[in-house]
């Protein structure tokens, strides 16, 4: 919008006599600086543009800066409503930033039984580290910021263990699929392959071998040990057990 344009001058600068005192180019009110008078509003009011400390501009009522009611392009008003929004300090211009999302997220569905994914987290024992948990700088300081925004946390090399350093990554959707629970890589033989290919080719349910892996078996004894066999020795570890 062209100054001249502006509904709220009723006589533009230049057919004003003379600079109001206080519309100087030059004048500091805050963050802002007088840039130039540029007309008088309704009731002798006058109207200056302002060059900002943050590199912006702004426009308003020279009274609005001389009481104090406008310090700044507005800028100061989005900080302190992003120092509002966190707590712990970290903004970029205001926006969230995808790192403090993802971290946020990660302690819901850890902590909060009412979270949706709760059951498939928190509800599996999976926590986050006391160093996380605590400080969104000390997450962002261990993992860095996500290499692209398709990138999520991924629990990596352990998919059952917990979020703290050396068991997260940022991880694209596949990458992540890899290292899924149901998908979890598992050596033998010579091969690597998803345990949902183990399961098939060796005729052995998914959810027994991750059971078994998860009770300390060995890989070998996870994927050859027959079913009954492995009932029978299930038995016999508790009857040892008791
Ligand atoms: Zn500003």
């Amino acid at each position: 919008m062209s100054i001249e344009a502006d509904p709220r001058i009723v006589t533009p600068a230049h057919l004003c006599k003379r600079i109001p005192k206080g519309c100087e180019p030059g004048i500091r009110y805050g963050r802002l600086i007088v840039v130039a008078f540029i007309g008088m509003a309704p009731r002798s009011r006058a109207y200056a543009s302002f060059q900002c400390d943050c590199g912006g501009t702004h426009t308003c009522l020279l009274a609005s800066v001389r009481c104090g009611k406008t310090t700044s392009c507005g800028c100061f008003n989005r900080e302190s409503t992003t120092r509002r929004q966190f707590k712990h300090g970290y903004a970029i211009h205001g926006k969230r930033p995808s790192e403090y999302v993802t971290w946020q997220h990660m302690i819901k569905r850890c902590g909060n039984p009412n979270t949706k994914q709760y059951a498939d987290y928190g509800g599996r024992g999976i926590t986050v580290c006391e160093r996380w948990k605590t400080s969104f700088e000390n997450f962002l300081a261990d993992m860095g910021v996500k290499p692209s925004p398709t990138h999520s946390i991924d629990r990596f090399p352990n998919n059952d263990g917990n979020y703290e350093p050396g068991n997260c990554r940022w991880a694209t959707r596949a990458e992540q699929c890899l290292n899924r629970r149901n998908n979890r890589l598992i050596s033998h033989n010579n091969e690597t392959l998803p345990l949902t290919v183990w399961s098939d080719r060796m005729g052995i349910k998914r959810e027994v071998i991750a059971d078994r892996l998860n009770r300390g078996w060995s890989v070998f004894d996870a994927l050859t040990t027959p079913l009954n066999t492995a009932a029978k020795l299930r038995q016999l570890s508790k009857l040892n057990d008791g």
